[in-house]
């Protein structure tokens, strides 16, 4: 058996009207208002003054309030963990891995509840949300096995001279797990059930746009078992996640979003004073595919849609820029068109909607100068439309396509429904590999060839985290396909694999001489 005694969590079949229609009720019945998001310490609600939080969606359905922490309460919040650390850290591995079995099976029962949060917060469709949940569950119960693997009992290591060499591990302190916006709850939970898992208390904090998400993670964590003196849960902008970071109490921090803000907390880590701390970073990427003459243009075309415009390009593995071998490019492009033409940008609560809203006008703003730049250029292939009039408040943008001139001419990571095409000849397939190395990002690739060579000479040359070969290039799975990458993508280890846990725990060696 190649998962041993886990499974991942199971799909839902949408296309089957007696499987979508009671999911579809069960979504709407659960409102579209999640009441207040407010820091939780030692179980208790943080408070203070409140803002209203509103739905990208519309940009007006009001779904919840955030009252955002100061760096008062950051500071309460991690001195609540740094107390509750010594009881923790002493419970069973086994312990915590049934809580954290637990905090996934009431995960799967509460699907529509999040589903609905994760649409109204996040602008998730109903595909989106469902393999986020999954995820989130495949994390818990991941983390879980792998504790009793790795924590389970101490490791006999060789002892040559008679000596009996132990290694154990046990858990460094209190976490900081600082979290995006655009996995709300399966990077969220992943950062909180690993840093848990290993025997540290944890200070959880959800991005400032994502906090009602966080905010039932957190209170489901603690229904699951996880005592309140375990995980505090911190809520607000960068004001309280610096805080956080600069705290001296603080002993790891986890931290997925951009890799200025990575470059920031590793500023901030690196000025305090007291123990050296470990940063754990997954960030961006500029993200590249090559298809060369020999790929299958229906199964690119597929692969390409998927890996641009699923949840509207914004995730960190997304395919920005996409290398077309010269000989196939205007039939691979045509087809490319023709597909990103069909795709419907929507309410991302209707089953058919392809593209949802993006997180907020800020990253809207960021995305409609880039395109505007190269209209300006010319570089605009392709550009869909937006939603009509009902959705005339939300933060949509429609996919676009822009041909660039070559691949230095995109520098940065562009968060959205871009995608960028440039064309090579097959001789200059090494300079294509030399200009995606000296990107400095390593985190997704995408090769579409028939050629055996061809594939092991462009994956042997790139340091990237996660190669897909003749498939899309997003959605990696937990436990087999563990995910993250290197140099501006981040610090490794990947997120969902074996060498994740070590990560967030001291290893302690004990020599005895018999
Ligand atoms: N793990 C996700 C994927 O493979 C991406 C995570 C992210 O965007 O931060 O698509």
């Amino acid at each position: 058996d190649l998962f041993g005694s886990r499974r991942n969590s199971r799909g839902l079949e949408l296309a089957d009207e007696q499987v979508l229609e009671p999911l579809l009720t069960a979504i709407s019945m659960a409102g579209s208002n999640f009441g207040t998001a407010a820091s939780i310490i030692d179980g208790v609600d943080v408070k203070g003054a409140s803002r209203i939080l509103l739905s990208p969606i519309d940009g007006k359905t009001e779904i919840g309030r955030v009252i955002d922490a100061d760096a008062e309460t950051a500071s309460k919040a991690v001195a609540a963990m740094a107390a509750g650390f010594r009881p923790w850290s002493e419970t069973l591995a086994e312990t915590r891995a049934s809580v954290l079995e637990r905090a996934a099976d009431i995960l799967e029962e509460r699907l529509p509840a999040f589903l609905a949060v994760l649409a109204l917060e996040a602008g998730k469709t109903l595909a989106d949300g469902i393999a986020e949940v999954r995820e989130a569950v495949d994390f818990c119960r991941y983390y879980a096995a792998e504790a009793r693997r790795l924590f389970g009992a101490p490791v006999a290591m060789p002892g040559p001279t008679g000596e009996e060499n132990r290694l154990t591990y046990r858990g460094r302190g209190v976490f900081a797990a600082i979290a995006p916006w655009n996995f709300p709850l399966a990077i969220f939970m992943g950062q909180t059930a690993a840093a848990l898992a290993a025997g540290n208390t944890v200070v959880a904090k959800p991005a400032e746009q994502t906090p009602l998400v966080g905010a039932m993670a957190v209170r489901l964590l603690h229904e699951a078992g996880v005592p309140a003196s375990a995980l505090a849960l911190l809520v607000g902008d960068g004001t309280a996640g610096a805080a956080l970071t600069a705290d001296p109490r603080i002993a790891g921090v986890a931290f997925t979003g951009s890799t200025d803000t990575a470059f920031a907390i590793n500023r901030t880590l690196a000025a305090k004073r007291g123990p050296i701390v470990p940063l754990i970073a997954e960030t961006g990427g500029l993200n590249a595919m090559i298809v060369d003459a020999t790929a299958l243009g229906e199964q690119v075309t597929d692969d390409v849609i998927t890996s641009a415009f699923r949840s509207a390009g914004q995730r960190c593995s997304a395919l920005r820029l996409l290398f077309v071998q010269e000989d196939v490019a205007d039939h691979m492009i045509g087809l490319i068109k023709g597909a990103a033409a069909e795709l419907k940008v929507g309410d991302p609560r209707r089953p058919d909607t392809d593209l949802g809203p993006i997180i907020d006008r800020e990253q809207t703003e960021k995305l409609a100068i880039h395109v505007a730049a190269w209209q300006g250029k010319g570089g605009v292939l392709f550009s869909g439309e937006a939603p009509g009039d009902t959705l005339a408040g939300g933060t949509y943008f429609p996919p676009v396509i822009i041909e660039l001139p070559d691949a230095e001419a995109l520098d940065r990571e562009v968060f959205g429904p871009v995608l960028h095409v440039v064309r090579y000849k097959a001789k200059d397939l090494d300079r294509i590999i030399e200009s995606i190395a000296a990107s400095g990002y390593g985190l997704t690739l995408g090769i579409h060839s028939r050629i055996e060579a061809t594939v092991k000479r462009i994956v042997e040359r790139l340091p990237v985290g996660n190669v897909y070969v003749n498939r899309n290039m997003i959605g990696a799975v937990v436990g087999s396909q563990p995910f993250g990458g290197s140099g501006l993508s981040g610090t490794g280890p990947k997120a969902g694999g074996p060498n994740y846990l070590t990560r967030f725990a001291l290893e302690q060696v004990v020599s005895i001489n018999t």
